[in-house]
């Protein structure tokens, strides 16, 4: 983003406050230096060469990045993007990322995860019943299976229910036996040279290994994959799918059938599944898989492109896990049911972590996870 364009931007906004409306980090702090227009008088700040306090660098890192306030400034102004291009600018002049951000981009290079997953357990999730017939990097296919960190360490089900689902239908496909971190969370924290260095060496496993096409388990990959990649490699022509395009392919095709579960859930869209994918946003998919369950599929309040965040985005909890606490558990809150299924495991992980911390007795579950429950077996 150009310097003068962005301050031209940041000085368009008329204090009108629309989009504090749509911010969650505001509603859970009250603070006006985590709002979205309070956010852009700090990013004034850095691009006019001004001094900036330490509270004020927290604030831009507590925000998740979901871009519910762009999609509603009454300016047009694209403030996530500017609070994104805010921590580069913060990153060049060697004030930024956050001692947390370090140590974690850290483990990244040390141990290819942004989790601090042991390397050795990548895949501790591939399904007992596969293990001797995986063929890895040597399978036959241009279709990878990219399951990412969060898949792989932490919501293990996840990549495991995914895996045994593309299976099932007989999708041609390969993973990768030591698979790298896609870099979002490098990019998220605005080490733009560290991140592009990443997509650079992701893109050349890709070739290598014949990948002409991914499916990714997580928001955070396929925004990288999608939308972030493009921007900054040339020649990077990877189609890019999620799991749940890919299923719902799979059972129009009649390929895998869905049988009733006849439950009652809540279901919630991630913010990188959708509002920031812009063009391509997966609303209606995954309710018609979860229809096909026979469950009923109960709404938040706000859904679809006004979805609040989960609460984990842009790694926000290393930075103040309360906000994250009180973002989810607004969202408990607000649910009619006990279980709630979403289809990015950074956002079962923080609904986990959330209800540990609360005990509101809530259940969050994968989308994968829950659909491969239904599947009638031949
Ligand atoms: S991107 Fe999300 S968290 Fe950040 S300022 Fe905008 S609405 Fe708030
Ligand atoms: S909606 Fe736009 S113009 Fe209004 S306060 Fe927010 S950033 Fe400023």
């Amino acid at each position: 983003m150009d310097n003068n364009k962005i301050l031209e931007d940041i000085q368009s906004c008329i204090d009108c406050e629309t989009c504090r409306e749509e911010c969650d980090t505001f509603a859970a702090t009250q603070d006006e230096l985590k709002s979205p227009n309070g956010r852009l008088k700090i990013a004034e700040k850095i691009f006019s060469n001004r001094e900036i306090s330490e509270e004020e660098i927290i604030s831009l890192y507590t925000c998740t990045l979901c871009g519910a306030c762009s999609l509603v400034c009454t300016q047009g102004i694209p403030i996530a993007d500017i609070i994104h291009a805010s921590k580069i600018k913060l990153v060049d002049q060697n004030k930024a990322p956050l001692e947390i951000h370090k140590k974690i981009i850290k483990g990244i290079l040390d141990k290819d995860n942004s989790v601090n997953g042991t390397p050795e357990e990548r895949l501790d999730w591939l399904p007992e019943e596969y293990k001797d017939s995986e063929l890895f990097e040597q399978g036959d296919s241009d279709t990878l299976l990219f399951l990412g960190c969060m898949s792989s360490f932490r919501v293990k089900e996840s990549a495991s229910t995914s895996y045994e689902i593309l299976k099932k239908g007989g999708y041609h496909f390969k993973i990768l036996e030591n698979e790298p971190c896609c870099g979002e969370y490098i990019y998220s924290a605005g080490d733009l040279k560290l991140a592009i260095k990443t997509f650079e060496e992701n893109f050349r496993i890709f070739k290598k290994y014949g990948i002409k096409n991914l499916i990714v388990t997580c928001g955070g990959c396929l925004y990288a994959f999608n939308k972030v990649y493009p921007k900054y490699l040339e020649g990077y022509n990877i189609n890019v799918k999620h799991i749940v395009d890919v299923v719902h392919e799979l059972v129009k095709e009649g390929r895998i059938k869905l049988k009733s579960l006849n439950k009652s859930i809540t279901y919630h869209d991630a913010c990188r599944m959708g509002r920031k994918l812009k063009g391509m946003k997966l609303y209606d998919e995954p309710r018609n898989l979860l229809n096909k369950t026979q469950s009923t599929v109960n709404e938040l309040p706000k859904n679809r492109d006004k979805t609040p965040c989960c609460g984990a985005g842009s790694g926000i909890r290393g930075v103040d896990s309360s906000i994250s606490i009180k973002i989810g558990s607004k969202i408990f809150e607000d649910m009619q049911t006990k279980e709630i299924v979403t289809s990015c495991p950074l956002c079962v992980f923080n609904f986990r972590y959330v209800n540990y911390k609360t005990q509101m007795d809530k259940n969050c579950r994968y989308i994968t996870d829950y659909l491969l429950e239904s599947i009638e077996t031949k």
